[in-house]
């Protein structure tokens, strides 16, 4: 049968899906970020390259929050000497994503790879489940693009045997990610099982992941296994910040010091880097972040 090329519905748009080979210790996720990735693209203006770099780091932490097993946020971060000096993007278990790009873009002419953008850079991976110790895995940013970087990552940090694909353009995030879990059973098998599905895997292009759906990319590269494919989850883009996360962020910098800036400026902005929402706090606003918790009972 002849592999027909369907558009992407719009369905797949923003989505999160896990499935998995039956008869195999291989998992996977597949996910397709339009509107979540825009949205931030949106409120940051970032140039082109930077726009694509960002696009494979939000749909890395999107793929890799199927770890967070109920609640908390990972975190996926690379630091550089570069033009590019940090990027980061998170994802909750609620499915809700965030991201920045810090550095100065001002000469980025003829720069595009993941090493021109962020120079000598490492990249860390942090997981914070709800409730229990947090964890964090660092590389060093080395390999060719961020997917290499990440199966680096898990290979070092996990040893867990795991390929991942990631591509971008203006529109659209994306990428895939299949593993192998430790096996219990036959590790022979297992090991076969791998390469096959491995080599297969290596057969997906970025134009295919930009285009197609989800089940006609599983399909085109796996239509002879037995695979399943679980219920999209959507993503989008949401910040965590509050106005009570503002105020415990101006207790931390001390009462002198958030005095000082309220006297000279009258009124304290705080704009969130994140989702630009701005925080205000005129001078009453100070003096009470600083006085004793009024004691009357309600
Ligand atoms: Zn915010």
């Amino acid at each position: 049968m002849k592999f027909q090329y369907n558009t992407r519905p719009m369905t797949d748009n923003d989505s999160l899906q896990r499935f998995l080979f039956d008869d195999t210790d291989i998992r996977g996720d597949i996910t397709t970020l339009s509107s979540s990735y825009l949205d931030l693209l949106a409120l940051q203006k970032y140039p082109p390259q930077v726009a694509l770099l960002f696009g494979e780091f939000l749909a890395a932490a999107s793929l890799l929050s199927t770890r967070l097993k109920h609640t908390g946020m990972i975190t996926v971060q690379a630091r550089g000497n570069g033009p590019v000096s940090t990027i980061m993007t998170e994802c909750t278990q609620g499915n809700k994503l965030r991201g920045i790009v810090r550095g100065n873009f001002d000469n980025l002419d003829g720069l595009s790879t993941l090493q021109e953008l962020l120079g000598t850079a490492t990249l860390a991976i942090t997981l914070e489940p709800a409730g229990k110790e947090r964890y964090q895995g660092v590389v060093p940013l080395e390999e060719e693009n961020l997917s290499k970087c990440l199966e680096f990552y898990f290979y070092q940090s996990e040893q867990l045997p795991t390929r991942i694909k990631l591509a971008s353009n203006a529109e659209t995030a994306t990428g895939m990610l299949i593993q192998q879990l430790p096996t219990s059973g036959d590790r022979e098998k297992s090991q076969d099982d791998w390469q096959r599905v491995s080599s297969l895997f290596e057969t997906l292009s970025s134009s295919e992941q930009l285009t197609l759906s989800h089940n006609d990319q599983l399909y085109r590269l796996f239509h002879e296994q037995a695979l399943r494919l679980f219920e999209p989850q959507s993503m989008q883009f949401s910040c965590s910040c509050s106005r009570q996360r503002t105020e415990t962020a101006l207790i931390s910098l001390g009462q002198e010091e958030v005095m000082d800036i309220s006297e000279e400026q009258g009124l304290i902005m705080v704009t969130c880097e994140f989702c630009a929402q701005e925080y205000r706090f005129t001078a009453r606003d100070v003096s009470q972040l600083f006085e004793p918790e009024d004691p009357r009972i309600h």
